[in-house]
């Protein structure tokens, strides 16, 4: 990994900045198996992420998941959990579904489609820039957990 390190910042621009996904360099692949094969790693992941994703998205949209999605909301599970949510953030809570039920509509993409606004990494929540009022409850922007904690903490 460290033989070809220099090469590829040479060639490559960090993650994220240029908007691109990175590929492979040839010039890396023939100095170095080691960093070719890690290299690789990523590149398969990447695209077993891209395909789970697509078999879960053409899951919600089949009835069996909708009647599941239904029945969850409505078990006493779900009812309870929530219940322990909104009292202690009723308008964050409120919020949040908000948030959910426009996903399931498709009025929001996933959030796993989406990357963190402040770092390029890939996004796991939606965050109220605006805050929680109702009308900035689908105000949102796509965060990482990092990033998400630093915003609420008031460090970034
Ligand atoms: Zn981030
Ligand atoms: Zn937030």
């Amino acid at each position: 990994m460290v033989c070809c390190a220099e090469q590829n910042i040479q060639l490559w621009p960090a993650e994220g900045t240029s908007g691109k996904e990175t590929q492979p360099s040839p010039l890396c692949a023939t100095t170095s198996a080691g960093c070719f094969i890690g290299d690789i790693t990523v590149k398969t992941l990447e695209e077993k992420r891209k395909a789970n994703l697509k078999a879960v998205q053409k899951h919600r949209q089949t009835e069996k998941f909708k009647i599941t999605i239904k029945r969850y909301y409505q078990s006493k599970k779900c009812k309870a959990m929530s219940k322990r949510r909104y009292i202690r953030y009723p308008e964050r809570f409120k919020a949040k579904q908000s948030v959910n039920y426009a996903v399931i509509i498709n009025k929001i993409p996933h959030i796993k489609t989406r990357r963190c606004y402040f770092c390029f990494e890939q996004a796991q929540e939606y965050h109220h820039y605006k805050g929680y009022e109702r009308k900035f409850w689908l105000e949102v922007i796509p965060v990482c957990i990092k990033c998400h904690t630093k915003i609420h903490k008031g460090v970034a």
